[in-house]
């Protein structure tokens, strides 16, 4: 299928082939007919799929009829409204509206808190058709009555479920009886709970369903590992893993915000460049740590689960739960941060002895257990494991990884000094650094790529991609709670009216 045959406008078509995209991602094939027929949809698809082009697009399409060049800003009421759980999902959102629809006159906002409001007042004074909005911020500007939603035609709800986490529901209930009631709704959701259905049910007409697995779902490219590992050790490892493995950007979860501060401090006095971001740093401090990591400038961002999300990296190469989430679902979302548009990523898990109950019901979920790597040595420590661990895990570290300058030199130093006792036993002249260059271990990474025998299957060679699958709108009550998260870990969508 070809973006031209969805009866997009050339200048949509203009936007998006200038972006390169030569054919739409499952959840956009079936996504923007459907928007385009003017049908509520509940999409269960996480960040990765496309879904924001998904809405993106027929969201400007229908706007397209009220494009208008007129400075008054009475042409230019609030047609469409777009929330979002974070400022950075709603940043990400509002310039991809910008991108798509660049060569229309449609005008665009962006409100989210911890930014003064005045700039935001006058830009909605100035008149715009779509706003991208925090629920929060929303509300700040309902109640000083400096936005006016009643001429709303369609609402899109993304990330329905950080929202429900983030304790959104009240905001978005006043936010919706601002609305008028005849409107076309979408909602698109990584996890379909009860809360999500019953938010559902509550303002959608007879939604369609839309499933889609991630364009490349974790299974194909993401390596899992775990260390089991004492918690107060986990710092030590995680510094060491950054060196030995030469980590060049890394994402990095904490649980709490506090702790997530704590160790992005610990890395720098490593002599690691780390910061953190969470939800109690401004939102300048947020852009700029996000922007920092983006451009390789840090290469260690110490995030919490909320803050995370939205974040689109194309390449991370990995991601490090440096404390397991306690569920399987937050998992499966901090994966989503890594192996994305095709390129391979490694998810390294810490899980020290109190958190086994946490890494069983991701194991649970997951269907099968997680690769277990052997500790490695750690600075200051005597080595007292067992020879047959010891042997493994030297095994292990020697086909995994190049090593780092520092080991290399360890190692060097090491093997000089073996070799002076030896000779001098053995009544020769010592080894004199440079007569015999320890050769650098350029092994790659051994670990199988990531099986997930089921539920998950390999997609066929002609698509390339999970398939999607629209469905009609059988009510979302009668779908087990566990589906989506199949479909989030690369499961083909089988739905059944
Ligand atoms: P999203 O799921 O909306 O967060 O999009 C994930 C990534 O996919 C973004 O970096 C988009 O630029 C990219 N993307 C969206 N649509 C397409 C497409 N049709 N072909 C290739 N890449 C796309």
């Amino acid at each position: 299928m070809s973006f031209a045959s969805l009866n997009l406008a050339p200048e949509i078509l203009r936007a998006v082939h200038e972006q390169g995209y030569s054919e739409p991602t499952p959840i956009q094939a079936q996504a923007i007919p459907a928007v385009l027929n003017r049908l509520d949809i509940m999409g269960c698809a996480q960040t990765g799929t496309g879904k924001t082009a998904g809405f993106t697009l027929p969201l400007l399409q229908l706007l397209v009829p009220f494009a208008s060049s007129s400075t008054s800003p009475a042409k230019h009421p609030v047609r469409a409204l777009v929330l979002t759980p974070t400022r950075e999902l709603a940043a990400q959102v509002e310039e991809s509206v910008r991108t798509y629809g660049k060569y229309l006159p449609l005008r665009t906002a962006l409100l989210y808190g911890g930014v003064d409001i005045k700039p935001q007042i006058k830009s909605i004074q100035g008149g715009v058709e779509i706003v991208v909005a925090t629920p929060g911020r929303l509300l700040d500007h309902l109640e000083q009555k400096s936005i006016n939603l009643s001429q709303v035609q369609m609402l899109v709800l993304d990330e329905a479920d950080r929202m429900l986490d983030m304790g959104f529901m009240p905001a978005i209930t006043r936010i919706l009886a601002a609305l008028p009631p005849i409107r076309q709704n979408l909602l698109f959701s990584a996890t379909f709970s009860e809360d999500i259905k019953k938010l559902a049910n509550g303002f959608m007409r007879n939604p369609t369903m839309i499933e889609v697995a991630r364009r490349n779902a974790p299974a194909e490219l993401v390596t899992h590992q775990v260390y089991e590992v004492p918690a107060l050790k986990k710092h030590a490892l995680l510094a060491h893993l950054v060196k030995a493995r030469d980590m060049q950007q890394v994402l990095i979860f904490c649980r709490m915000k506090r702790d997530a501060d704590k160790l992005a401090r610990q890395l720098v006095r490593d002599g690691l460049s780390a910061t953190a971001i969470h939800g109690d740093r401004s939102q300048s401090e947020r852009s700029l740590a996000l922007d920092e990591f983006k451009t390789g400038k840090v290469k260690l961002l110490v995030a919490t689960d909320v803050a995370a999300r939205g974040i689109d990296i194309d390449q991370l190469p990995f991601v490090i739960n440096y404390e397991i989430p306690n569920t399987p679902e937050d998992y499966v979302h901090r994966i989503g941060r890594t192996g994305r548009a095709g390129s391979p990523g490694d998810a390294i898990s810490l899980v020290s002895p109190e958190e086994m109950d946490y890494l069983t019901s991701i194991e649970k979920l997951l269907k099968r257990q997680i690769t277990r790597l052997p500790l490695p040595l750690l600075g200051g420590e005597r080595d007292t494991r067992p020879p047959r661990e010891r042997d493994a895990a030297a095994r292990t570290r020697t086909s995994a990884a190049p090593l780092s300058e520092e080991e290399r030199r360890e190692r060097s130093e090491q093997r000089r000094v073996r070799e002076a006792k030896e000779s001098a036993r053995a009544g020769r002249a010592p080894y004199q650094a440079g007569d015999s260059p320890v050769p650098p271990l350029k092994a790659p990474f051994p670990y199988p790529h990531f099986d997930f025998s089921k539920p998950y299957e390999a997609p066929s060679k002609d698509t390339q991609v999970e398939s999607a699958v629209v469905a009609s709108a059988s009510p979302p009550s009668h779908r087990p709670q566990t589906r989506s998260v199949g479909a989030l870990l690369g499961r083909k969508k089988i739905d059944k009216p």
